[in-house]
């Protein structure tokens, strides 16, 4: 089955707002193997909503439609359905007294117009929204050609649209899926895209169920392999072979499988995994590691501490890097990385310590240090692990490569 997600609202069309809601429901349908070929977005305008609705179901059965189910007079989604399905509009009592009864919360009387609120296309499943006065609704029926399609009409406000997909549309649209779809992430570190795809190409080239797409992200680059069957077991069954093929080539030193596609979510796991503590220090990353790693529950087993030494004083004063070590190789060297690394690991009493220092511009390079240059160090164990990074782009994708290097680096530390 095939769906087409209309999205209602000028303010989408200038810009104002994302149109966050095609992406959660597209991101939905995929989870039930229900393909979106096509997202439109149109203003609120009558003639082209019209429009709209008769090219989306030219080419998809299923229509969802998020928008223009407030109570004034460009609000026209409700009929526009209706009046595709040649159906009229009734009124529903209960959709009344739900607009009511959102009123009486906020001590309002109802305005009038709201009562256009209660009325549906004949024959609609009416779905309760309880987070406002939009109630949504679906309508399954034929065509002109006889074939059937559905109109599912939700409210635009995504906080009100996500609960009503998930607890009505996605247990509704099942009924009609047969089928689950299900993925998993592998992540590539230390190889850049280009080189990571030519490595699997023959693979990329045969996929058809698992199918494999690579996206690329600073500093790692993520493999997602989804396969479509009859259950999720069924679909696990069938990535495990080319996930393992995957990671062969790619060295099991660079590649690693992880749900989320998250760098800092596998280490959090190791760490835990192997009662260790870590500390971090971190320059011109400031607090990003630290940030990524408590992103994970229940890190507090293991993080200690985060030391956001930007200046040369906090990195004496606080991580007792040594003065002469500064003045004579600077704050972006091999030597203070260390220092900081060791130091970190030393104040907070951890049994690993991680730093990050560099150049993250667009200003204050030179000849000798450029903008992305940096060093990430990890020391653990009574030895230090230290890369040296050039990393290109705006300050903040430099920044988030020397975050995301230093949390892998603490990986191939542990795994060792
Ligand atoms: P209401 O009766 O609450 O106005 P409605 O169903 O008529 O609901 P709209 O008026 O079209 O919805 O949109 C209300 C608000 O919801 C918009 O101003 C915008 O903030 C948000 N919104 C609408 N569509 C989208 C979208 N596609 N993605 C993200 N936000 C959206």
């Amino acid at each position: 089955m095939d769906a087409e997600i209309l999205c209602i609202g000028s303010e989408l069309l200038h810009g104002d707002i994302v149109n966050t809601n095609a992406r959660y429901i597209s991101k939905k349908l995929a989870e039930i193997a229900i393909n979106v070929h096509y997202q439109t977005v149109v203003g609120d305008n009558a003639d082209r909503i019209k429009k709209a609705f008769d090219i989306g179901f030219s080419r998809a059965d299923i229509v969802i439609c998020t928008g223009g189910l407030g109570p004034t007079q460009d609000d026209i989604t409700k009929e526009t359905l209706a009046e595709y399905f040649g159906v009229e509009m009734i009124y529903d009592e209960e959709s009344y007294q739900h607009v009511v009864n959102m009123y009486q919360r906020f001590r309002r009387s109802v305005p009038k117009n709201n009562i256009k609120q209660a009325y549906f296309p004949k024959g609609s499943i009416i779905l309760n929204n309880p987070n406002g006065t939009a109630n949504g609704c679906i309508y399954r029926g034929k065509d002109k050609e006889g074939n059937y399609k559905i109109g599912i009409l939700l409210p635009g406000p995504p906080k009100e649209m996500e609960p009503l997909m998930d607890s009505e549309v996605i247990p509704y649209l099942k009924e009609f899926s047969s089928w689950v779809v299900y993925g998993e992430k592998i992540l590539v570190m230390n190889i850049g895209e280009a080189a990571a795809e030519e490595m699997v190409i023959d693979l990329i080239k045969e996929q058809t169920n698992p199918t494999i797409a690579p996206f690329a992200s600073a500093g790692k680059v993520v493999f997602r392999v989804t396969a479509k069957a009859e259950s999720k077991e069924k679909c696990i069954e069938l990535i495990k072979p080319l996930k393992e093929e995957l990671i062969n080539r790619f060295g099991k030193e660079n590649a690693y499988a992880v749900s989320s596609g998250k760098v800092e979510d596998k280490v959090a796991e190791l760490l835990l995994d192997k009662n260790l503590t870590i500390a971090v220090a971190e320059s011109l990353t400031g607090g990003l590691v630290a940030s990524k790693l408590v992103s994970y529950p229940g890190i507090s087993e293991s993080f200690l501490e985060g030391f956001i030494t930007y200046s040369n004083e906090s990195k004496i004063k606080t991580l007792k890097v040594k003065e002469e070590t500064l003045k004579k190789y600077g704050a972006v060297s091999e030597e203070t990385a260390k220092e900081m690394a060791y130091g970190a690991a030393k104040v907070a009493g951890a049994d690993i310590g991680l730093s990050t220092t560099g150049v993250a511009g667009p200003s204050g390079g030179s000849k000798e240090k450029p903008v992305g240059l940096v060093y990430v160090c990890v020391y653990y164990n009574g030895k230090y692990e230290l890369k040296e990074i050039h990393a290109t782009g705006v300050r903040d994708t430099i920044r988030e490569r020397a975050a995301t290097r230093v949390i892998d680096l603490v990986r191939t530390c542990v795994e060792e």
